[in-house]
């Protein structure tokens, strides 16, 4: 079940999370259940619900939020090899309906995902 827009939230600062990146299209910051040593969310200020909703006019938001996870994984010493991992809709896993980046490393990861 998808919950409220909580990222909507901490974009807002309504709630309080771990940022540890923030410019004028996105925020990053550390995913409070985390799946890895390292588990960062990467999302964009601008709403957009899922994956599935994305258009040409986010190509460049996109690949800015491509730019920042490879900055996060460098400075969070992901030297040995990072997962991304986009969830779309339930079926996928996707709780939060604000499209979002899981950048996760620091252990072994394993194929094909759960
Ligand atoms: P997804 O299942 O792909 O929609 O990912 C949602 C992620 O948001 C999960 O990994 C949750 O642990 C994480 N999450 C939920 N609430 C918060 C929160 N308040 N602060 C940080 N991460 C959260």
């Amino acid at each position: 079940m998808m919950q409220d827009n909580l990222f909507l939230k901490i974009i807002e600062r309504k709630i309080p999370a771990r940022i540890i990146h923030e410019d004028e299209k996105c925020l990053a910051f550390h995913d409070v259940n985390p799946q890895a040593p390292v588990h960062v969310l990467i999302i964009p200020r601008k709403v957009i619900a899922t994956h599935a909703d994305i258009g040409a006019e986010d190509a460049e938001l996109l690949g800015h939020l491509h730019i920042v996870a490879a900055r996060l994984a460098k400075q969070l010493g992901l030297d040995q090899g990072y997962r991304l991992v986009l969830n779309c809709r339930e079926q996928a896993g996707q709780t939060v309906p604000q499209l979002h980046l899981h950048l996760l490393g620091g252990r072994p990861m394993h194929w094909p995902p759960g």
